[in-house]
């Protein structure tokens, strides 16, 4: 596509913006970044939260196109399952997909994000200016007001269009909202998190399994861990903000070590400076954001987090984010600079999908902290895999067809739901996943996915 005078300007150089530039910048664009914080290539700044994310499917296809993909696998862990960790000390895995290809891969967001800026500016034509604050954007003239965080300077920019990827606080959405009819939702979780760390055994081992997600569930709250190529493993407390049983109350060292030895009595020795962390790193707030429209005619889009703050627990948001640049390109190819067309198609693309793993995600924080110790759960987890050995075209678990495939995240919800039915009666039958009524299975999902579900199959 033939480049023009006018850049296109980013608002925010995190996981989205760093992968749309490269996108962008590969098809010719002259492309204008501003991102508040310092480059994190040249100044250490602390990744702030989710130190390592799980990278999967949708993320690993957007990686894939940019050419990425090769070298962010030399930095990732595979992590197979679920590795339960019950009050008792006992443990339980449960894998996530139905082989060892169905993985889900922890990856440091900073490196991740160095090296999709590396990647951004190796293309040319793209220019990252960094400690530049968006501080809001005026639409009728496509101004972008801007603030250098080193000197206090104010300026504008224009630009051939704007995309705003600044996140779950978006200063692009902050004024979007000011213009008329503008739908806006946000919902905190009662819960906040924090992040604490299993440090490697003093010859670099890990201290756990590797190649596991570790969840601690506790019915009303968890503990996660997930690992780093260090053999440290960043853990994340998810627990409530405020109240009797919550991070405020833990105001206290001692109580933060009683609350680990009665709950977590397995880490609490693998982490010799819980308490000194504990008080040390902040509390996160986990909140979903839902807004429409994401665009101002062929000014302004918002993308990722900007448009659709997830909470984190199906792993998803910077994979929706990547899936978003993804789609973005597929709607430039097709409209090529018709920016309010292309905006159109996006938003028509993904809305619906973004509030469907938005509600996804939501309901798996209570399957990740209470089902997943329910014998009836585990049963059904069973079933589900048999189910998609003997019949693979037709059933595909709804955690594999978010995870694992590219089906829409809507199809994902609406198939998950009738397959839940399916599972539910035949779980009644059962005791054992092995000894399901393949006739019954066979008939119940010809009758309700084949024959009543005309909807994608997942590919
Ligand atoms: P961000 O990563 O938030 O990037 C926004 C960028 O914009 C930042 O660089 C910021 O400095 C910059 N910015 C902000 N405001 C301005 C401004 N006014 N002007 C200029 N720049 C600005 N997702 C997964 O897929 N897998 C996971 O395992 C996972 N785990 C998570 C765990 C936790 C605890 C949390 C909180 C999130 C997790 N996520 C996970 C979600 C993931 O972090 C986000 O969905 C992803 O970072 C979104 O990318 P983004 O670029 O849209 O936003």
């Amino acid at each position: 596509m033939a480049t023009t005078s006018k850049p296109i300007i980013v608002v925010g150089a995190g996981l989205a913006g760093s992968l749309l530039g490269v996108y962008l910048a590969r098809r010719g664009f002259q492309v204008d970044v501003y991102e508040r914080r310092p480059d994190m290539r040249k100044t250490r700044i602390s990744a702030g939260r989710s130190i390592n994310l799980a990278l999967s499917t949708r993320g690993i296809h957007a990686l894939k196109e940019v050419g990425l993909y090769d070298d962010i696998m030399k930095i990732s862990i595979p992590m197979k399952g679920r590795m339960v960790h019950h009050l008792d000390g006992t443990l339980h895995s449960q894998p996530y997909g139905k082989n060892e290809s169905e993985v889900i891969n922890a990856v440091s967001r900073g490196e991740l994000n160095m090296r999709l800026m590396d990647l951004a500016e190796a293309q040319g034509g793209i220019h990252f200016h960094f400690n530049q604050r968006c501080i809001g954007m005026g639409f009728d003239e496509g101004l972008v007001y801007l603030k250098d965080e080193t000197t206090a300077h104010t300026y504008t920019v224009t630009g051939e269009t704007v995309i705003g990827t600044d996140g779950s606080a978006s200063a692009i959405r902050a004024d979007m909202q000011k213009v008329g009819r503008f739908n806006y939702s946000q919902q905190f979780l009662e819960h906040g998190y924090k992040e604490l760390l299993i440090p490697p055994a003093p010859r670099g081992e890990f201290q756990i399994e590797k190649n596991a997600l570790h969840i601690w569930p506790r019915k009303t709250y968890m503990l996660i861990a997930l690992p780093n190529l260090d053999g440290s493993f960043t853990c994340t407390l998810f627990y409530p903000y405020s109240g009797e049983n919550s991070f405020e109350s833990l105001d206290r060292e001692d109580k933060v070590s009683s609350f680990f030895q009665e709950q977590f009595p397995d880490v609490l020795p693998l982490m010799p400076r819980l308490t000194e962390e504990f008080f040390a790193n902040p509390t996160g707030s986990l909140v979903t954001i839902k807004c429409d429209p994401w665009h101002v005619d062929d000014k302004a889009l918002l993308l990722g987090d900007a448009a659709h703050a997830i909470v984190p627990f199906y792993g998803q948001g910077m994979n929706c984010a990547f899936e978003d640049c993804t789609v973005l390109n597929g709607c430039i190819e097709q409209h090529g600079r018709d920016w309010e067309n292309v905006f159109r198609s996006f938003e028509r693309l993904r809305k619906a999908n973004a509030d469907a793993i938005a509600d996804l995600a939501v309901e798996n924080f209570y399957e990740m902290r209470d089902l997943v110790t329910d014998p009836r759960f585990i049963l059904k987890k069973e079933i589900e895999h048999v189910l998609e050995e003997k019949f693979p075209d037709r059933f595909v678990p709804k955690y594999s067809m978010v995870t694992f495939h590219r089906v829409p995240y809507s199809v994902a919800m609406k198939r998950g739901k009738i397959q839940e039915e399916i599972l539910d009666e035949l779980a009644a039958n059962t005791e054992r996943a092995d000894r399901i009524d393949l006739e019954q299975a066979s008939h119940l999902i010809q009758l309700k996915l084949v024959d009543a579900f005309s909807e994608v199959m997942p590919s």
